[in-house]
């Protein structure tokens, strides 16, 4: 009946402004009427006027006003909305021919019979993670089934709070919403707006531009913009990241200050004439032999006994070597002290710092892409900022190509983690993404601070309900339960949890390892060292070097006396630790002194000529030469194995001629040991 009624009404409109029209043509010109044929080409002479005049006329009819435009369309004419009633219709609202709309709001608010109890209402919404998702099994359930998520569940409990049924409904163009340039709306704002659904429950922002063209409830959520960027993955502390706190330069120009320092103190040793001192000034024989303690060797093992931390029994006597020793022990303080320092951050730390920390960073920076999801609240806060940070970032979001604007945040994750890409994106996502996602990390703060509200159509009769509902909720703390239950389940460790965990084999294994090699080619060199010493016995005591290796060996091993006494000759050698007191040249022969030189050689330790107690074999084997030692005393009565050795000599020497016993050179020997002689001597 309605439509019958409106096609009369416009029918009769019609021919009013026909009538008019005609009536304004008629009184310009004579219209006559002739009649036209259809097929042929001549056209009344009169049509194209009566065409000016019929869009020209303007006139109140029964459809409203009554006005064209150029090309002949009705134009500048309002449409009344009419809601239904069981006593007749009511004006809730106009729609004007411009494309906007202005509901009587008023009339609504009074309206407050209406309530939500028994109404079924069109929930729009939006797929995402965590609000609301399909289940993995969708494909079996009808309706609102299909969906789970913290929105679907809220829903479910505002409408058992608030008694109405509602069927979800996903939203056409997957977006939010944001404002076109003629001034409508996409997304699930446009669907409000247009009265395709009563509710938007969704992870829906509330922001003022959208406040103006649809309603929100009170928030159920806060959040604020934050950025999603990928951890930047430092190098994983490996086997030798105990070489990491230095860089490699560092550890190079260390070893060439070791050489360098090595032979400063083998040039100032030989140069200062303190370093050359008598280690026997008991033995008549030595009594002309000045050595120098900083040999070849020595003086490569004395800074390495000081950097280690270790020592070494050579101690510098000249002010020379003095110097050296300390700026050498000064410089390792420090690189000790900054590389144990530095130790433990670098055998923990995986993550290292973002090469961005803020938005300003971001800003600045051409390099890493960043952008927002198309068509949200948070393309739009960029969009209207007035803050220079952010115009900036628009301008280039904006102009940016490829777009750097996502379809989805699924999207946006994805390009996160295989491109340089950050994602500027609400913190409630943010957070769950992260904890899903461990290689994601949030860069710096938020930059705004907003809620989700449920949206509805702009004065929806349901506001108040559903905002006291959510109000309900809120207190009885089941949105913070909802919450947590959908955002909970990140298996991704906390910061602290990383300083909090042991080192493990991964972290410090390579120190093992280089445990491991020094034995093993500690064990090699004393090998070639063993190998070495008994092919030179062999030759010249012409026997087959396997017999003599056998023999030496079952010596060393089983530890007999007689492994020391063997025939020995002085092994020659080259470079000199040892040189003779110029004006004592000929006092002495050569031998000895390469016989000291060696000892010096091969255990490194100083053999010092005061007292001569604690002589460990390199002396013994000396004093036992038949060339620079009296004949050796009965070998029985020497214990075997013995750490305690009678110096035959100095024995001798004492009995002999204890007068004759000249106190050593004004630091050049240190002072006698309390030693074992004096009961050995008294056997
Ligand atoms: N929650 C936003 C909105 O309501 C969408 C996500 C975003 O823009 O980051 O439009």
């Amino acid at each position: 009946g309605m439509w019958r009624r409106l096609s009369s009404a416009l029918m009769f409109d019609a021919v009013h402004v026909v009538v008019s029209a005609v009536r304004e043509l008629n009184r310009s010109q004579e219209i006559g009427v002739k009649p036209l044929s259809c097929t042929s080409p001549l056209i009344w002479q009169h049509g194209t006027s009566l065409m000016n005049y019929l869009r020209m006329v303007e006139y109140d009819g029964l459809t409203g006003h009554i006005e064209f435009n150029s090309k002949g369309q009705r134009t500048n004419y309002t449409l009344k909305i009419l809601e239904k009633h069981p006593a007749g219709h009511k004006e809730i609202g106009i729609w004007y021919s411009n494309n906007t709309l202005a509901m009587n709001s008023t009339s609504l608010d009074l309206n407050a019979s209406e309530t939500l109890a028994n109404k079924s209402l069109v929930v729009t919404t939006i797929l995402e993670n965590p609000y609301v998702m399909r289940k993995s099994n969708y494909q079996e359930y009808q309706g609102n089934d299909q969906y789970e998520g913290f929105c679907v569940d809220m829903l479910r409990e505002l409408a058992d709070i608030l008694k109405f049924s509602f069927k979800i409904k996903l939203v056409d163009d997957g977006l939010y919403g944001a404002p076109e340039p003629n001034g409508s709306w996409t997304g699930m704002v446009g669907e409000l707006i247009n009265r395709k659904a009563d509710l938007a429950v969704a992870g829906f922002t509330i922001t003022s531009e959208r406040e103006k063209v649809i309603d929100f409830s009170k928030p159920f959520m806060t959040l604020g913009i934050s950025i999603l960027y990928r951890v930047h993955l430092g190098r994983k502390p490996g086997y030798f990241s105990f070489l990491d706190p230095f860089s490699p330069a560092v550890w190079l120009f260390m070893l060439l200050a070791y050489l360098a320092v090595s032979c400063v103190l083998f040039l100032a040793a030989r140069l200062s004439p303190y370093e050359w001192y008598n280690p026997h000034p008991c033995l008549r024989e030595r009594r002309d032999i000045l050595e120098n303690q900083y040999t070849l060797g020595n003086s490569l093992w004395f800074p390495v006994g000081g950097f280690m931390q270790q020592g070494s029994e050579i101690m510098p006597r000249a002010l020379s070597t003095r110097c050296v020793s300390g700026v050498w022990w000064a410089f390792t303080l420090i690189i000790i002290s900054s590389y144990t320092a530095n130790l433990a951050a670098f055998l923990t730390v995986q993550r290292m710092e973002a090469p961005i920390e803020s938005p300003d960073d971001l800003a600045d920076q051409t390099n890493i892409q960043y952008g927002t999801i198309h068509g949200g609240s948070t393309m739009t806060f960029f969009m209207n900022s007035r803050y220079q940070t952010y115009q900036r970032m628009w301008n280039y979001m904006y102009s940016k190509q490829p777009s750097v604007f996502v379809k989805s945040t699924e999207e946006g994750i994805a390009r996160v983690l295989n491109s340089k890409y950050a994602f500027l994106m609400e913190s409630t996502m943010n957070e769950y993404y992260r904890s899903l996602n461990c290689n994601l990390t949030q860069i710096g703060g938020l930059l705004d601070t907003k809620g989700y509200g449920i949206g509805m159509p702009l004065g929806s009769p349901y506001r108040d309900e559903i905002t006291l509902g959510i109000l309900q909720l809120q207190e009885s703390n089941r949105l913070e339960i909802l919450k947590r239950r959908w955002w909970e389940g990140g298996q991704c460790p906390k910061e602290e949890d990383h300083r909090a965990k042991g080192l493990g084999m991964e972290n410090i294994g390579g120190i093992f390892v280089v445990l491991i090699c020094g034995l093993i080619i500690a064990v090699f060199v004393a090998i070639m060292e063993f190998v070495w010493s008994t092919r030179r016995t062999a030759e010249t005591d012409e026997v087959s070097v396997c017999q003599e290796m056998l023999t030496e060996f079952r010596n060393a091993v089983s530890c007999k006396k007689n492994s020391r006494s063997r025939r020995r000759r002085p092994l020659t050698s080259t470079g000199g630790g040892v040189l003779r007191h110029p004006s004592r040249l000929t006092l002495a022969g050569p031998r000895p002194i390469r016989l000291i030189r060696e000892m010096r050689l091969s255990n490194g330790k100083l053999y010092s000529g005061a007292g001569c107690p604690d002589l460990g074999p390199g002396p013994q084997r000396l004093l036992e030469d038949p060339l620079v030692a009296p004949p050796a005393p009965p070998r029985s009565f020497l214990q075997a194995c013995s750490h305690v050795r009678i110096c035959q000599e100095c024995r001798r020497i004492q009995s002999l001629r204890p007068a004759a016993l000249t106190p050593p050179p004004p630091g050049a020997s240190p002072p006698p040991r309390p030693d074992p002689e004096a009961d050995v001597t008294a056997i």
